[in-house]
């Protein structure tokens, strides 16, 4: 039987063919197109949202679905082509957009793609709005326009340069420049290349670029872990260079390299940006339950608030700005900083790497070896709605003693560590999350999960 289609805070997510076809997409289209105009009811010109895609080969056919879809409910498109997730947001405000449209899947494998929905702040939309999105397509409840209102498409292929500009805004280009780094970039052919290597060579970056064609085949597993970039870390290793950066298929997360090729892992990217802003300035900090303490260590060194929220990048931007926080992100190497746009994006995270290597004059190795560490594993298994009830609630027997809070999956703060299961919003799998002290603990908890989803499978 074929799965169903995932509708999600975060959008549409599907298999190409199988699930997520043409029609969905423009009914999908016809929806925010519809919702769009009934929330901007007093606007008196003609809506315009903006539409991006990553590099998968059904992304022009998706795009031009929701294209037709928002044209036929009477919203104006412009369309940006390929680009980054976090390049759709900033252009979303900077045209002035009542909202933006991405077709991506991130980090899912090649068969999947998916629409991912951006309001005109630039964020996703919050639960009750994607409650409502989903009920229009749902109940096919469509305003659609008649002829002389069906709106038109115009192209804007300025994107790369506004986005790039606006990054250059938080880091001190010319400090970065004079220190004329050597960077290794595998963009695993997905959106990031073409943006981030003209951003390198602004910042004045000898670049040696690997998996760069964005033809979305994509070279190795696309989500940014350790398995999948041992070739980006052997090449960082040869080539003698100053660090190695590896993005997911739309370029929000990043993951890096040091300069010995020692994958340093995803969480070591929001932890450095957070220490470079927090060393400039005085604020606080929003990040998800998912994340490590690393981020708690650093805030405790400058006397910030760490605020923690439920997973998801909307979750992180709302706590950010309903707390008039100075950095924020999640532990996946998503780092949101305000001032480019309240989207996740790894040409951020590249900056502020690259500025606090600058100021600092250490290597990537020194900087991540002064953050103190803990053992982080994560995992995931396969589970439907019913097996993940059942494996939570017998996880909850048996952890009697943890201090349990359920903002989000369910997570068990212990003496020695925490542990964290949560349903992914995007797929039919189950998280497990555990961060400890030492590797033995955090093996012993995930360990523990293994044991109770054999026991109730
Ligand atoms: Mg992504």
């Amino acid at each position: 039987m074929a799965q169903e289609l995932i509708i999600s805070i975060s959008g549409v997510r599907g298999i190409i063919g199988r699930n997520l076809n043409a029609s969905i997409a423009a009914e999908y289209g016809c929806a925010f197109g519809t919702f769009l105009k009934r929330n901007f009811a007093d606007r008196k010109e003609t809506l315009t949202v903006c539409v991006g895609r990553d590099s998968r080969s059904s992304g022009p056919m998706l795009a031009s679905a929701v294209t037709a879809g928002l044209c036929s409910a009477g919203i104006k498109v412009v369309d940006l082509g390929l680009v980054t997730t976090p390049t759709t947001g900033v252009m979303v405000k900077h045209l002035d957009c009542c909202g933006g449209v991405m077709i991506t899947a991130s980090h899912n494998p090649i068969e999947y793609n998916g629409i991912k929905l951006l309001l005109d702040n630039g964020m996703a939309p919050p639960a009750d709005k994607a409650a409502q999105i989903k009920q229009i397509y749902l109940n096919k409840d469509f305003a659609l326009a008649a002829s002389k209102d069906c709106a038109d498409v115009t192209l804007n292929m300025q994107s790369y340069q506004i986005h790039i500009n606006k990054v250059l805004q938080i880091v001190d280009k010319y400090l970065i420049t004079s220190k004329g780094f050597k960077v290794v970039l595998d963009s695993v052919n997905g959106a990031g290349a073409p943006i981030t290597k003209k951003f390198l060579a602004e910042l004045g970056c000898q670049t040696i670029a690997i998996n760069d064609e964005p033809s979305g085949i994509f070279e190795h597993t696309p989500e940014p872990t350790a398995e999948n970039l041992t070739a980006l870390c052997e090449i960082v290793k040869a080539k003698n260079v100053d660090i190695g950066f590896a993005q997911d298929p739309d370029a929000d997360r990043l993951a890096i390299v040091d300069e010995k090729g020692r994958y340093i892992g995803e969480e070591y990217t929001l932890a450095l940006a957070t220490k470079y802003i927090l060393s400039k300035k005085n604020g606080s900090v929003a990040t998800n339950l998912a994340t490590s303490r690393m981020i708690d260590d650093i805030a405790g060194q400058f006397g910030s608030k760490v605020i923690r929220t439920a997973v998801g990048e909307a979750n992180v931007a709302d706590a950010m700005i309903k707390n008039n926080c100075i950095i924020g992100g999640e532990g996946n190497g998503g780092v949101i900083d305000m001032r480019v746009g309240p989207v996740r994006d790894s040409l951020v995270a590249i900056a502020l790497t690259l500025q606090l290597m600058a100021e600092t004059g250490k290597k990537i190795s020194q900087l991540v070896d002064e953050i103190p560490s803990y053992a982080m594993k994560k995992e995931k298994f396969k589970a439907d709605g019913d097996l993940a009830k059942r494996v939570i609630d017998a996880a909850k027997q048996k952890f009697v003693e943890a201090k349990i809070d359920m903002t989000d999956g369910i997570r068990f703060d212990f003496d020695d560590g925490w542990l964290l299961l949560r349903t992914s919003n995007t797929e039919p799998i189950m998280r497990i999350m555990t961060e400890a002290l030492d590797e033995t603990t955090a093996e012993k908890y995930v360990g523990e999960v293994e044991k109770i989803r054999c026991e109730v499978t």
